[in-house]
């Protein structure tokens, strides 16, 4: 018969004193850790920084038995591994980094009931083999971490996630916990469905992040408005970074870098060694940014990172946040800044359009990219539209660039009808269709060699909108896009009528757009680099 681990602590309070030298539990901590000692099920949805770890680490050490934690991140289940260690804790992992004898040496402390936690990846639990190994051993409680990468929904999914659905009918009267900082109504759901957690207690936490304010400023020349933004924090400030591409995390790097920032790339394209250098270096020395891709981050523990930057657009609001929350996990003053332009919304619809996967998968993107869209063109405040997503109610925040700057609303319908109404002429009698600049020359009346060879300085609508700047048209043609109320098409991004401009061109649909503000830098708790 299998050893159980005999319980360490007699309560969950003094497990976490010793073990973590904490007062008390925190927010709902306390109600999670009883829900799971005394043998049932939790779904807890808490942002990032909010202390789940605690929530499945104390009942694993008051219950009897092992508790298994199942986390997809390899880099994050060693060094949890390692500072439970230091605290005296008895916890391992099992992952394919190990050698065999590694593996099998955990295996029989396992067996023997001599583990208080065990960290698996979830590919793992999709096999007949690790399951019976399991069988061999006495499990305290199952917790599921990163539950949202059950979701198809969520911009994370792992099909290995689908096979922890099963775990409740293999270890019956063993409690089981899902966990994530992402949770949509709808991801919620999910986790409850296909997690198979019907009876589970669920614990919603505020998602707010209070001490992070929220700018979202128009892109004209980023890398410029983001040496600014960087310049105007306090000297010393660490920082991330996110780009989309390799190549534009190399180049941003180096300007910035050229500019006296101490900045480093972190992409998947460096090499083990580079990349493990520049992280440690990120996390051990003060005030240096680190410009990396989206891999970068996750299940990165450090407190006072004091600003995230973007400068390409996040894919999806939880992207967004999950993001973005990487800063001020300290509860101090940090910043969440992005430049989004014209240019990202042409080129995430093609990606769209382009990408791989059925019509289900692609307007699901479509969504996500809507949401995020709205959020970067609202004129209310910033952190009400984000919790919003989140289904959850607030009020103005104060904390954010729309609240603090409220934006100017400007009437954009009888742009917007210049512009459709050169579309459509193009259309009907030359049977063509252009991007965005070649537009704009039109309507600016622009004496360019491709508007001359083509004869456009013929059309009627040639030069009728010279009373806005070419900035202007650009803040026009994104807001519409963003809205829907026009689409861009192909490889070149063409732009073309959507079913929604009908009621434009009537003078239906009322259009009041943003005045875009640049370059109104922030400054997050005074000084300057
Ligand atoms: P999450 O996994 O939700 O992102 P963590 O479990 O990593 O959050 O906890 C975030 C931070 O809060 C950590 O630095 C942790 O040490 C701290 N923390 C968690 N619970 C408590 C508590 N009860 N009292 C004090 N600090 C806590
Ligand atoms: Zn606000």
């Amino acid at each position: 018969l299998p050893t159980a681990r005999p319980s360490r602590y007699a309560s969950a309070l003094e497990a976490l004193k010793t073990v973590y030298g904490y007062d008390a539990f925190r927010g709902d901590q306390a109600a999670i850790v009883d829900q799971v000692i005394g043998g049932g099920d939790a779904i807890v949805l808490m942002p990032t920084g909010g202390g789940k770890s605690v929530t499945y680490q104390v009942p694993a050490l008051v219950r009897e038995g092992t508790g298994l934690v199942v986390s997809p991140l390899i880099a994050l289940m060693h060094d949890q591994v390692d500072a439970l260690r230091a605290n005296g804790v008895n916890a391992a992992y099992l992952n394919s980094t190990q050698s065999p004898a590694e593996r099998a040496q955990i295996e029989r402390e396992y067996v023997s009931g001599q583990l208080d936690l065990l960290y698996v990846a979830p590919e793992r639990l999709n096999s007949e083999a690790t399951l019976r190994f399991l069988e061999r051993g006495v499990l305290s409680g199952i917790a599921m971490d990163e539950a949202h990468c059950v979701s198809q929904w969520g911009h994370d999914f792992r099909p290995d996630y689908l096979a922890l659905g099963g775990l409740g009918e293999r270890f019956p009267g063993v409690p089981r916990m899902a966990l994530t900082a992402t949770a949509t109504p709808e991801t919620h759901r999910e986790i409850t469905e296909r997690l198979r957690m019907p009876d589970a207690k669920h614990f919603v936490a505020s998602f707010d992040r209070p001490n992070i304010r929220y700018r979202i400023e128009a892109k004209t020349e980023p890398r410029k408005q983001l040496l600014a933004f960087i310049r105007a924090q306090p000297e010393g400030s660490a920082g991330i970074v996110y780009a989309l591409s390799r190549k534009s995390v190399e180049e941003t790097a180096a300007f910035l870098a050229g500019n006296g920032i101490d900045a480093i790339p972190y992409h998947a394209g460096l090499d083990a060694a580079t990349r493990s250098r520049h992280q440690s270096r990120f996390l051990r020395e003060d005030g240096v940014v680190v410009v990396a891709t989206i891999a970068f981050g996750m299940g990165i523990d450090k407190p006072d990172v004091r600003f995230v930057a973007h400068v390409d657009l996040p894919k999806s609001v939880e992207g967004y946040y999950q993001e973005t929350g990487r800063a001020g996990r300290d509860g101090e003053p940090a910043v969440a800044w992005m430049a989004y332009g014209l240019g990202d919304v042409v080129q995430q619809r093609r990606m769209i359009q382009q990408g791989e996967g059925d019509r289900a998968i692609q307007q699901r993107q479509q969504q996500h990219l809507d949401a995020m869209l709205a959020l970067c063109e609202t004129v209310e405040c910033r952190r009400q539209n984000l919790l919003a997503y989140f289904g959850q109610e607030s009020g103005p925040c104060g904390n954010c660039d729309t609240c603090l700057e409220p934006p100017e609303v400007w009437d954009g319908l009888v742009p917007a009808q210049k512009l459709l109404s050169t579309i459509v002429r193009l259309k009907r009698e030359r049977n063509q269709a252009f991007g965005a600049g070649h537009l704009i020359d039109i309507l600016r009346g622009a004496a360019t060699d491709r508007v001359r060879k083509m004869r456009h300085d013929e059309l009627s609508t040639y030069g009728i909108g010279n009373d806005l700047s070419e900035q202007d048209w650009r803040s026009v043609i994104r807001q519409l896009l963003a809205r829907g109320l026009l689409v861009a098409q192909g490889e070149y991004g063409t732009l073309a009528l959507s079913e929604a401009s009908a009621g434009v061109l009537r003078g239906e649909t009322p259009v009041g757009l943003r005045r875009d503000v640049i370059g109104r830098v922030s400054r997050s708790a005074g000084g300057a680099r």
